[in-house]
Parts: structure tokens; C-alpha cells; sequence
């Protein structure tokens, strides 16, 4: 591992400006990421500005039922929060889908959304990966593609943002809190991850030295009925192939309203919008979920690939998404 010094400030605006000042700079969350990632050479900084000691660590109430979570917060405190178990049962879920009691002990809440891709030539730097070198190829097109992209990917890569968490952000319309070199600014939580286009090696829209203080949950009536389902190799310890976060408003057997988002399938959080537009005013039946699967899933674009593809992904989260909807309506029958 390349030698890096240590900063630990206890305030967020020095954190920020640590790193802005220097581009050989990173923060350092709980680093259940980071470490992995400067252990196999994949990132060589040479200053770590850890920032758990500076960041807000609390869930507040901040009017008309929204919750503002601090970065610092672990994953583990903010699946536990019953606030966040009653209101948000989409998101604690999410949450216990993902790594281990251990990782989730440490991962936070700023940090998690921010994991980079788990690409299995991402994490080799033996092989040519635009995301981690730009411009020097991309191992995954005609390589192993079982875990990867069948929405929103480009020529130049088909990796996937691995983050449960983020998925239920991006379903709740979360808003993002950061502090940067020129002060602060919101960030729609959908608007945070990017698709790859022309860029891959930029997983977000954040800036170098810009830091994640919080994340606003808004008030979400509906996601009191929500769920989050993970379809992945192994029933705990491993990312999904494909998953769904979703809401959904049933009066009287007609679909008031539905959030839903998928995770594995994409480079961000992938918000089912179409799916959503479909739903709104449809009879709660089977058929409506799979028409508003079909609706969304008619932009995929599987890969193929040395290990068969990922094509297995359109059926298996067309299921997965009419699953989740029909467990939903059964218990909003009201
Ligand atoms: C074996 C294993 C299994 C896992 N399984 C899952 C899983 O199933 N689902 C899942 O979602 N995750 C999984 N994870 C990933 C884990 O959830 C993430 O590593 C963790 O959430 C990252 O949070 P962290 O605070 O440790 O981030 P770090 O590792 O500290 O940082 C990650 C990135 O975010 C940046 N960063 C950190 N904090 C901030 C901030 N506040 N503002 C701006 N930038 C910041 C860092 O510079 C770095 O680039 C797994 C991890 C491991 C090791
Ligand atoms: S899919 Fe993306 S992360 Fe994976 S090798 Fe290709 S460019 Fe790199």
C-alpha cells in the first residue's frame, strides 16, 4: 500500500477544506470501501481526511414528519431508528439487506452512497478499466457481465452502483446535504449518482472536496406501506443481481400512487418512473404490475458475455418488481 498521511479534524468546514486544497486528498468514512480499495492499489491518495469525528451524527426531526440523518451516522443506528422502522420501512430494510452487522456496525450513511462499483475489473488493476484509468478500455464488454448493467449503460461501461441504501433514497425522494469549497448545497438524492456516458470515472455529481453532512428524508405518507426486496447468490453477505424498493397507495383496488426504484441493474439508483406512470390509476392486479415492468424494463439492454450474459436480469426483476406490488396491495386493502 503506497504510504498517505492522516488528518481527523473535529470540524466539517476544515475536512473540506483539507481536501479541496490538495487533489491527492480523500475523506474517510467508516472506510469499509476506502481501505478495501487503497489495499488492492485500486486508489493511491496521499492525504485521508477522516470525518466521522466532524460530521453530524443524530436523526432529527425536522418538521411536518421529514428526518434530516447526519452522515455520521452509522447504517446500523439508522435501520434501528424506529422512527425510520414506522415511517420509512423501506429504507430499514435496505439497510439489513446489506453487508453484515459488523460492516453496517462501521459503513456510514455519508459514505455508503458514495461505495464505488463492484466490477470485478474495477478491483483488478491488472486489467484495463475506464472507470478506474479513463481511456484504457473496459474489461467487462464481452468479459463477465453476470452482475452488471441492463439499463442506462454506455460503450465505454456497464458497471453498477452497488448500494442497497441508495436505492430506497432515490425511491423516498431524499435529499442530499453537502458542504464544499464554495459553501453549501442540496442535491436531489436521484440527481447524486450519474450514468456512465463518456465519463465513468465519475460515479456522482460531487466535486472534489465536497462532503456529504446530511441526508432529508421528506415526509413520504405512502412509504409507511413499502418494501425492499434483494434477489442475490447467497441469502445474506452478497450484493443483488436485481432489487426493488417500492411504495404503493391502493383505494378501493385502484393504485393511488407507487415509488419505486431498482438497484443491480444500473450505474446510479435507478428510479422506475415509467413503472410509476403506469401503476397510478390501474387496477391492483397482477397485470398492472407486469405491464408497469414491461413499460420500464423496455429500455434494457442486457450484456452478453463470457459467463452468459446478464439477460437472466429482465425476467427475474420484472418478477421481483410484481412480487413486491402484489405483497404491497394485499396489505393495503383499505
Ligand atoms: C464484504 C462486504 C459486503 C458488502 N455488502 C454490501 C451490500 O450487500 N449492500 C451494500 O449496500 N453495501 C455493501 N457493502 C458496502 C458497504 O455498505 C460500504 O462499504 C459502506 O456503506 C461504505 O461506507 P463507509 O462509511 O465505510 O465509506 P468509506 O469506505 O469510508 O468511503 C467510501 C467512499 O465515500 C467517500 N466518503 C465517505 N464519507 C463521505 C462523506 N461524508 N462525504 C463525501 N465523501 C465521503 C470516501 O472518500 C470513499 O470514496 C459491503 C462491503 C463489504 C466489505
Ligand atoms: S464495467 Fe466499468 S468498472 Fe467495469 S471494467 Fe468496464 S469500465 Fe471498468
Amino acid at each position: 500500500m503506497k504510504p498517505f498521511d492522516y488528518l481527523s479534524p473535529t470540524d466539517a468546514a476544515d475536512a473540506v477544506r483539507s481536501v479541496a486544497e490538495d487533489p491527492a486528498a480523500v475523506f474517510l468514512g467508516g472506510g469499509t470501501n476506502l481501505v478495501d480499495h487503497l489495499k488492492l492499489g485500486v486508489v493511491e491518495p496521499g492525504l485521508l481526511v477522516g470525518v466521522t469525528r466532524s460530521l453530524p451524527n443524530t436523526i432529527e426531526e425536522i418538521g411536518d414528519g421529514a428526518l434530516g440523518i447526519g452522515a455520521g451516522v452509522s447504517n446500523s443506528e439508522l435501520a434501528a431508528d424506529p422512527r425510520v422502522r414506522e415511517r420509512f420501512p423501506m429504507l430499514s430494510q435496505a439497510l439489513l439487506s446489506g453487508a453484515s452487522p459488523q460492516l453496517r456496525n462501521m459503513a456510514t450513511v455519508g459514505g455508503n452512497p458514495l461505495q464505488r462499483t463492484r466490477c470485478v475489473y474495477f478491483q483488478d488493476v491488472t486489467t484495463p478499466c475506464n472507470k478506474r484509468e479513463p481511456g484504457s478500455g473496459c474489461s467487462a464488454i464481452g468479459g463477465w457481465t453476470r452482475d452488471h448493467a441492463i439499463l442506462g449503460a454506455s460503450e465505454h461501461c456497464i458497471a453498477v452502483h452497488p448500494s442497497d441504501m441508495a436505492v430506497a433514497m432515490a425511491a423516498l425522494e431524499a435529499r442530499v446535504r453537502v458542504l464544499g469549497p464554495r459553501g453549501e448545497r442540496t442535491i436531489a438524492f436521484v440527481d447524486l449518482h450519474r450514468l456512465p456516458g463518456d465519463t465513468p470515472e465519475r460515479d456522482t455529481v460531487l466535486e472534489h472536496g465536497e462532503l456529504i453532512t446530511a441526508i432529508d428524508l421528506p415526509a413520504q405518507p405512502i412509504a409507511r406501506r413499502s418494501a425492499y426486496r434483494k434477489v442475490r447468490d447467497r441469502a445474506s453477505y452478497a450484493f443483488a443481481l436485481v432489487s426493488v424498493a417500492a411504495a404503493l397507495d391502493v383505494v378501493d383496488g385502484v393504485v393511488v400512487d407507487a415509488r419505486i426504484a431498482f438497484g443491480g441493474v444500473a450505474h446510479a439508483p435507478w428510479r422506475a418512473y415509467r413503472a410509476e406512470e403506469v401503476l397510478r390509476g390501474s387496477a391492483a392486479v397482477e397485470g398492472s404490475y407486469r405491464a408497469a415492468a414491461d413499460a420500464e424494463l423496455a429500455a434494457a439492454r442486457p450484456a452478453e458475455g463470457l459467463d452468459g450474459g446478464n439477460a437472466f436480469k429482465v425476467p427475474l426483476l420484472r418478477r421481483t418488481l410484481t412480487a413486491t406490488l402484489r405483497d404491497l396491495a394485499r396489505e393495503d386493502t383499505r
